[in-house]
């Protein structure tokens, strides 16, 4: 039988949980839920300079938001430097690393050298297989691991096939720094082993490490993971992903109003692909996902094609959900105006939502059309609706407003009904009524159904916005 599967996530925590990490979490997270294995969560602060707290609780936070768990406490790489440091003199002991006395200076001249000569900069091995009794007095060694210095090393990899290196491009690289200190590359490789990683899924941007640590697997004789290294998200024209294009922690893709869910069935297309399903639920993706289905090619971020997703899964979410999504978004924003006028009116928002879900692409957007239900007056009338608001359209306003006040029920049929009949009487289309209106009572052009914006104000309300604007022209 094959081992359980187990994957990991290890971010280093030095910023937000970028896109690209997120979609990396979450391609080892329904690997792992596909497979009925484990994804742990490894939190790489060996760096301690450049890793803090905030950042450790802004990863958490990211997964969190985006519905990806991990099984068990997330792990502390620099709590396990110990372990690490162990390795390494174990290494030593058997003959496969050794203790190298180099000074900076020699490093730079070596460096200097290759570049000279138009080679990549690698240590030479100079301290390889020197005795030791030829240490310098008062030098901290760092410890380098013996690479092998003829033949190949193949990284078997489900998305990149076998890439091949040449060990004579691989040094002898550090694993033990003069400190004490493990590097990157030994850590991850003595973490991914004590903790029974099976399978590797992250940027492809770590295809040279892998062939490093590799050499690592092998001196210490543990079976290699299973690799698959998944091309790196780019921009819409190809370019690397900059900040315009996408490159933000998913914190901000919060703010902006995207639902975690459509950023889930975003970013799981982004590099995976099911056939050409483009909508599909968190349960179809764990059921559908596997390693074979993994692009070769780079996925590139596209914000329309997000818009379309997050609009469809603003459709389908209840009105409760999305009343308390907005309300969140507009106090993590500090909209105190949108904050208030929502929780101050909530039942009109629930009851105005389902009116404005087909109408809206994110969160900020369902924000932006509730407000003509809070909004104070005189209300502020945007551009394109003032543009509507001529004259000519504040006279069939003030008429209109008379006709409205004779009506019976305030309901949409009978309004309806009152504006129809208007629009009839001076021989004018609907729309050359309703959308003045809607100018008119919300402020903008686009608004649910005018008629159902009125019953949701109410009567007085709706009679007192128009006159605001018909005062307003009657003034000029
Ligand atoms: N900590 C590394 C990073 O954030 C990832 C290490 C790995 O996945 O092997 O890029």
């Amino acid at each position: 039988m094959s081992k359980p599967v187990v994957t990991r996530f290890a971010p280093s925590p030095t910023g937000y949980l970028h896109i690209g990490g997120a979609r990396t979490a979450l391609f080892n997270w329904a690997f792992a839920r596909n497979t009925g294995g484990k994804m742990l969560l490894r939190i790489e602060d060996t760096d301690r300079e450049r890793s803090t707290e905030a950042a450790v609780t802004a990863l958490l936070d990211g997964l969190s938001w985006l519905g990806i768990t991990w099984d068990g406490e997330p792990y502390s790489q620099f709590a396990r430097a110990s372990r690490h440091v162990e390795v390494a003199n174990q290494l030593l002991a058997e003959g496969k690393a050794y203790r190298c006395y180099c000074s900076a200076e020699e490093l730079a001249e070596m460096r200097e050298r290759a570049r000279a000569e138009g080679r990549p900069p690698r240590y030479d091995g100079r301290w390889r297989d020197r005795d030791p009794s030829e240490a310098p007095e008062g030098v901290k060694p760092v410890i380098r691991i013996k690479a092998p210095q003829s033949g190949d090393i193949v990284v078997n990899d489900h998305v990149q096939g076998d890439v091949t290196f040449k060990a004579e491009n691989l040094d002898d690289f550090i694993i033990l720094r003069s400190d004490g200190t493990p590097t990157y590359m030994h850590a991850v490789v003595v973490d991914d082993h004590d903790m029974g990683v099976t399978h590797i899924i992250r940027g492809d941007d770590h295809l040279t490490n892998a062939a490093r640590q590799i050499v690592i697997y092998q001196a210490m004789g543990w079976d290699i993971p299973e690799m698959s290294h998944i091309p790196l998200i780019h921009g819409p024209d190809g370019a690397k992903l900059s900040k315009r294009h996408g490159a933000m922690g998913v914190e901000t893709y919060r703010q902006m109003g995207y639902l975690p869910e459509a950023l889930r069935n975003y970013l799981a297309r982004l590099g995976w692909a099911h056939g050409d399903d483009e909508i599909f639920s968190t349960e179809q993706f764990v059921a559908w996902f596997s390693l074979e289905a993994l692009g070769k090619g780079a996925a590139r971020f596209d914000f329309g094609k997000l818009d379309n997703l997050n609009g469809h899964y603003i459709r389908m979410a209840a009105p409760e959900r999305l009343y308390e999504v907005m309300v969140d978004t507009a106090s993590e924003l500090g909209r105190n105006a949108d904050y208030l006028g929502l929780i101050n009116n909530k039942e009109t928002a629930l009851a105005a939502i389902p009116e404005l879900q087909p109408r809206a692409k994110t969160v900020l957007e369902l924000i932006d059309l509730a407000q003509f239900i809070y909004a104070q007056r005189p209300l502020p009338v945007d551009e394109k609706a003032a543009g509507l608001l001529n004259t000519d359209a504040l006279g069939h306003l003030a008429a209109l407003k008379e006709r409205l006040q004779g009506v019976n029920e305030w309901s949409v049929p009978e309004i309806d009904a009152a504006v129809r009949e208007y629009a009839e009487s001076v021989g004018l289309k609907l729309g050359k009524v309703a959308q003045p209106l809607r100018a008119a009572l919300t402020g903008r052009t686009i608004s649910p159904g005018i008629f159902e914006v009125m019953v949701l104000i109410g009567r007085e309300e709706s009679l007192a916005r128009l006159g605001d604007q018909v005062r307003a022209v009657a003034r000029h």
